[in-house]
């Protein structure tokens, strides 16, 4: 879906309330689904939940939805009028940096509150064995070696970045069958999180993995095959999280709570 394509959407049916606080949820992220679905039941104020539309059966929220690109910061800022948004929550995923800059811009332009959340990343154990990188690329260049089964699991946006690899074979995990060429050698399975740890340890087990590629999202709903590679003592080629955020943030749903309240 393209940045033009936009889709308005109620998931579940709440009604707007006039003259009541209008909050925009930037989402995409399991934190942004369980505070729409804590908002709608509110009839103290409206909420709108946003998505970019990555995803081809997203799983909606309660309360009223949209999908797709607001078209940059001109975009987002119009659409901030024009819906009289008046408070925004940037929910999204640690690894979406650009709409976290563009809200950050619009709402400052427009002077509209802004409550960022970003929760904590992972942090290894002693038990771990991970090898922290900058990004995709590097990750790339350190697992190509005919030796190696790698499980990808980086969604499907940055999967070109090893299309060039041809000497490892990768087991890609995503939501959707990926746009981007994948490796010469590779599978392909497309799973829906969360996954459990028995299953990860299965999957780990039947594919003979030899090292993973993951990113730092933090979480839980994908933290189990952390815990699989640990058990098996699989190394994890862990990609660092971009800079995001030049607001403070608070790390979990709950203080977004706390934060709405004080503002409304
Ligand atoms: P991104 O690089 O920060 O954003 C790219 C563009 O997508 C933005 O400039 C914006 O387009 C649009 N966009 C992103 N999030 C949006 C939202 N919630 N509502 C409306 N438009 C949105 O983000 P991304 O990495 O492509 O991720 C896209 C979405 O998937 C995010 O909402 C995120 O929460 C979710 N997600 C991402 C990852 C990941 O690893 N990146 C993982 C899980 C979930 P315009 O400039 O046209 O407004």
């Amino acid at each position: 879906m393209g940045a033009d394509e936009v889709i308005e959407m109620q998931s579940v049916p709440t009604p707007t309330r006039p003259h009541s606080p209008r909050v925009l949820i930037l989402g995409g992220t399991s934190e942004a689904s369980q505070l729409a679905t804590q908002l709608a039941a509110r009839d103290d104020l409206t909420v709108i939940s946003s998505f970019a539309g990555r995803v081809s059966q997203p799983t909606l929220p309660a309360g009223l939805v949209r999908v797709g690109g607001f078209g940059g910061v001109t975009g987002l800022i119009s659409y901030l009028v024009e819906e009289k948004i008046g408070v925004v929550i940037d929910a999204t995923h640690p690894f979406a940096s650009r709409i976290s800059g563009n809200a950050e811009s619009a709402c400052k332009t427009l002077s509209v509150p802004l409550i960022a959340l970003e929760r904590p990343s992972w942090e290894p154990t002693e038990h771990d064995c991970w090898r922290a990188v900058p990004d995709v690329k590097f990750a790339a260049s350190l697992v190509n070696h005919q030796r190696n089964r790698v499980f990808l699991s980086i969604g499907r946006q940055e999967l070109g970045a090893f299309s060039k690899c041809e000497d490892a074979w990768f087991l890609v995990r995503a939501i959707d069958a990926p746009g981007e060429t994948l490796p010469a050698n590779s599978k392909l399975i497309l799973e829906r999180g969360p996954f459990h740890f028995n299953d990860e340890l299965q999957l780990l087990r039947s594919e003979s993995i030899s090292v993973i590629v993951s990113k730092n999202s933090g979480g839980t709903a994908t933290y189990s095959k952390i815990e699989a590679a640990r058990a098996l003592r699989i190394p994890v080629i862990m990609i660092d999280r971009p800079r995001k955020h030049n607001v403070p943030t608070v790390p979990q749903p709950d203080d977004v709570l706390q934060k709405l309240a004080q503002l409304l």
